[in-house]
């Protein structure tokens, strides 16, 4: 963290801002507007009060008019009627405009970036612990977009020095008549001492609270660490089934060590002794400055107003404008302070959303065919994880054909899930080529090339949402063809008790009446979600690896009736879920050590497939013998 404190250029911090402004205005469009015209609004008004109160106790101390006084406060009343209807009217357009950018914020950039990137950088580590450094910063102290947002104090202490100067100028310019004793305050030198003053208070507040907010960005480290441990055990005893497991051993025990001892946060801990004790100092010096100079202002304009120079009224005018000239020039050095210590969390950002997309984007089209005639080639594919050395895949021939069964089988590790993540370009292949009817799948458009594929991954995710929007995947959707996946996936019978049918919320996330699913209803959806697509090739790999072998048995073979027409390629480490099938591909150490038919490789008893079988199916044996 020696860097925190680095100074940037006034330069650097313009730039990284603007471009920081730029990208949240992608998120925000009307923000900038809106915020401004609402800090605009917000810097003036405290003068209106000022302007009409001087000018009433000027004619209550002065010549006592009674029209002019009727005058000064029907005016007042009107305008401050006025304003309030119109603070209203801004806040009711700015607000709305700003609580959704604050929710946005942290969501909307990186995801729009997360779903358009290439998925080998999603999948990245190094892409994680930016994100999550990301989030940190965020949630410490703001860094990041949480102060761009607040960019527009900037602009609302601009316009109140602005404001406060306009209602300063008289106080110099009006002077004490030459015979009173106290002309001597007409002299330049009181302008230039109390601008000194004005200044200088300034500065140092600003300078107390920029040293506050550096001590609070110096502890980010620390500080984040120990947000990450609330957080980390605020997970662990509410989500299942870490939660259950916290119980059972106890382990509520450890997150009370962590937090009385360990987390910044702690009585006597880093936040306490670094952050808060010595800003109250600072605070507390800041307040002592201000009544001084506020008492040395409140005493010059006294006194002129005293030697005549002006009605008393203009004291109230002249204190409330240079006091409010001082506060608005320190809030302009603590906004900027500010932006300084956002540099580096803005360049982290712009790091994340400039990761750019290698990946080769290809315009071919895959044209839905509708004779379906499709063909895979693995041509000697092998393939390397982004910054591994071990080989995962390593010559890899293989093909087939629409309307194939194809099982693809191997113990845990051998590379099975690889070679889908590849068939479905979420890598490319480190070496030699994947075809599709004999052209490099790279030169395909990228969705249109994803639409032939319909997947469901062993770690399939359903959404807290309408049933019927988890399987169409879509907002609008064509019911009677979900409620037909449903049934072909085997959900027939329990949609018929989803209280409120296909629009039943799953899980009680978003809305308390929502159901939970069981893994195997779950699993039946996902197929379903999968079944809907309706594209040429539909993969599962493992989405049963929860169930016992002879149940994925069962519905595998149940599946390959609902599959048709379709291609099927089935994943398992479970040889006999997969025994129908056309074709067998057996991994080895990510490598095909043997295809064929299911009597055929079983007969080979050198082979893989042989070994593996007879090793399992002593299980089946017993399981069957138990059924
Ligand atoms: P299977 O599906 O046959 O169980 P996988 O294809 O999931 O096997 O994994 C093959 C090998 O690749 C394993 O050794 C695994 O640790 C490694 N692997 C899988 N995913 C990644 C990844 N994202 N980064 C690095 N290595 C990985």
């Amino acid at each position: 963290m020696k860097n925190k404190t680095r100074k940037y250029s006034a330069r650097k911090i313009l730039q990284v801002h603007w471009r920081g402004a730029k990208e949240f205005h992608r998120i925000a469009p009307k923000f900038f507007l809106s915020q401004s015209c609402k800090a605009a609004f917000e810097a003036v008004t405290p003068y209106v009060t000022i302007f009409f109160s001087a000018r009433i106790i000027n004619e209550l101390a002065g010549l006592r008019r009674p029209e002019a006084l009727k005058y000064w406060v029907i005016l007042a009343l009107a305008v401050e009627a006025g304003l309030a209807l119109t603070r209203y009217g801004i806040a009711r357009w700015a607000d709305p405009i700003h609580s959704l950018a604050a929710y946005q914020e942290d969501t909307v950039p990186y995801l729009k970036k997360l779903f358009s990137m290439d998925y080998a950088d999603v999948d990245s580590q190094a892409t994680k612990e930016m994100l999550n450094k990301i989030r940190l910063n965020e949630s410490y102290v703001g860094l990041g977009f949480p102060t761009i947002r607040s960019m527009n104090e900037l602009l609302g202490a601009f316009i109140g020095i602005l404001s406060a100067i306009t209602l300063t100028i008289s106080l110099f310019t009006s002077k004490v008549p030459q015979e009173s004793p106290l002309a001597v305050l007409n002299q330049p030198l009181f302008f230039v001492m109390i601008l000194a003053l004005v200044v200088g208070t300034a500065l140092l507040s600003g300078y107390l609270s920029g040293k506050c907010w550096s001590m609070q960005v110096r502890l980010n480290e620390e500080g984040t660490q120990g947000n990450n441990i609330f957080g980390h055990f605020m997970s662990l005893g509410s989500q299942r089934p870490a939660s259950v497991d916290v119980r059972l051993y106890e382990q509520q025990e450890i997150a009370a060590h962590y937090f009385e001892t360990a987390s910044t946060f702690r009585h006597g801990g880093g936040y306490e002794t670094k952050v808060i004790k010595p800003g109250s100092w600072y605070d507390a010096f800041g307040a002592a400055l201000s009544a001084a100079l506020t008492g040395f202002i409140y005493l010059f304009t006294c006194l002129k107003a005293w030697g005549g120079a002006f009605g008393v009224g203009l004291v109230t005018q002249y204190v409330g404008a240079v006091t409010a000239l001082s506060r608005n020039i320190s809030n302009l050095l603590t906004s900027w302070g500010q932006l300084e210590g956002n540099v580096e969390a803005m360049e982290l950002i712009f790091e994340f959303l400039d990761i750019p997309n290698s990946m080769y984007q290809g315009s071919l089209t895959t044209e839905k065919r509708s004779d379906r005639q499709y063909e895979v080639e693995f041509k000697d594919v092998s393939f390397r994880y982004p910054n591994t050395e071990a080989w995962v895949l390593r010559h890899v021939n293989i093909r087939f054909q629409v309307g194939q069964r194809l099982a693809v089988v191997g113990e845990n590790g051998s590379g099975k899930t690889t070679f889908i993540k590849l068939l479905c370009r979420l890598y490319d292949p480190t070496e030699g080529q994947i075809l599709l009817n004999g052209i490099d799948i790279r030169k395909y458009d990228y969705r249109d090339y994803m639409n032939i594929f319909s997947v469901v991954f062993q770690d399939f995710q359903l959404i807290a949402q309408p049933l019927g929007n988890n399987v169409a995947g879509a907002m609008d959707y064509d019911r009677s063809k979900v409620e037909k996946a449903l049934r072909d996936a085997g959900f027939g019978d329990r949609l018929a008790e989803m209280p409120k049918g296909l629009d039943t919320y799953l899980y009680k996330d978003l809305d308390k009446e929502g159901v939970e699913v069981s893994g195997g209803e779950a699993q039946k959806i996902a197929i379903a979600r999968a079944l809907y697509k309706d594209a040429p090739f539909i993969i599962l790999d493992e989405p049963t690896a929860a169930l016992d072998p002879l149940a994925e048995a069962e519905i595998y073979s149940k599946f390959d009736q609902i599959a048709g027409d379709r291609t099927a390629v089935y994943i398992s480490h479970r040889l006999s879920s997969c025994k129908f099938c056309d074709e067998i591909a057996v991994f080895d150490h990510g490598q095909v050590v043997q295809q064929g038919g299911h009597e055929e490789l079983l007969s080979n008893e050198s082979g893989k497939y042989h070994e593996l079988w007879h090793a399992q199916a002593q299980y089946y044996a017993q399981k069957e013998a138990e059924g």
